[in-house]
């Protein structure tokens, strides 16, 4: 797929000059691989939507709804249809056991969505884990030749406000809301040696949030990959990583670091208050009642 890189359309577009003195100074917006965080007041929407918008960009977004969870799909959909990616060519890609509780949500032009059938399962463990392997399976069949970036996200979210063309790079990761005030020695990571997701205390970046993934198809493939293997590896120990394939995400993060890291507001929790550097929350986990949704 052919891009234009970094042009401006149209020329003679006017924004606020950008400054080399004056912006955020509460929050660090770059990371020490100079990566950029990505906060408000970091970026120009607009600016940085007329880079991308000429590219004719095709952004895939695969969201699991299994069991229980297809009731979330609803207010994902809609939300996301608000919020997420406008003015791009989306595709949802929506892997369900229950494909006829899909429900039907008008979506605007230039987005579409499919449906994948996938099997159920009675552990929410097995469920979490075994998305990595079918993102795999579905971008080597298909989503390689249909798109150009991927984010792989939670279905038991909503959006809020602009999640856009800011969020695109090579390898995007999410950074948890729960633990980014914390030392990295109080990070959950897999602890145990025996496990391919181990993480000694003395070394971390970030607690990555395991409900985001994104970046070009290519890399978010070789991601999901890797980690399939080592989550089959693992279980051939009978070994299970502390979060899954959070953990997973986690290991490979330290060791492949992501081109772009988005900031909390990209990963909040509902029953979270904000906090004062988070002006605006995009996206956010909704209180679910686990003993409920979840199969066991
Ligand atoms: N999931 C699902 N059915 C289940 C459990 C999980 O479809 O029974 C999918 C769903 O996309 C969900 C994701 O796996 O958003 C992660 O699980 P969950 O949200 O329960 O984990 P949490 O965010 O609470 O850690
Ligand atoms: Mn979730």
């Amino acid at each position: 797929r052919s891009r234009v890189r970094n042009m401006v359309f149209p020329e003679k577009l006017l924004y606020k000059q950008p400054s080399v003195l004056v912006g955020r100074t509460d929050v660090v917006a770059v990371t020490p691989w100079l990566a950029p965080i990505v906060w408000e007041g970091t970026f120009d929407p607009v600016l940085v939507d007329n880079i991308y918008k000429p590219m004719n960009l095709t952004i895939a977004t695969t969201v699991f709804a299994i069991g229980k969870y297809v009731r979330f799909l609803q207010d994902f959909l809609e939300t996301a249809e608000e919020h997420f990616m406008v003015g791009f060519h989306v595709r949802y890609y929506v892997f369900t056991d229950r494909p006829h509780d899909v429900p039907s949500v008008n979506l605007s032009q230039g987005r579409h969505l499919s449906v994948i059938q996938v099997p159920g399962s009675n552990r929410w463990q097995e469920i979490s884990a075994r998305r990595m392997e079918i993102i795999q399976t579905t971008i080597e069949r298909q989503i390689r030749r249909e798109a150009d970036y991927i984010f792989c996200l939670d279905v038991d979210s909503k959006f809020h406000a602009r999640w856009g063309s800011e969020s695109l790079g090579r390898l995007v990761a999410v950074i948890h809301p729960g633990y980014y005030e914390q030392t990295r020695d109080r990070f959950p990571y897999e602890r145990r040696p025996a496990s391919t997701a181990y993480i000694p205390m003395d070394e971390g970046d970030y607690y990555y949030g395991g409900a985001m993934i994104g970046g070009f198809v290519e890399d978010v493939y070789t991601l999901t990959k890797v980690c399939r293997t080592r989550f089959e590896e693992d279980a051939g120990n009978s070994i299970e990583a502390a979060w899954q394939e959070e953990s997973h995400l986690n290991r490979y993060l330290l060791y492949n670091k992501p081109s772009k890291v988005l900031s909390p507001e990209y990963l909040w929790q509902d029953f979270k208050a904000k906090t004062k550097e988070v002006k605006v929350i995009r996206f956010s986990g909704v209180i679910k009642n686990y003993a409920e949704v979840r199969p066991n």
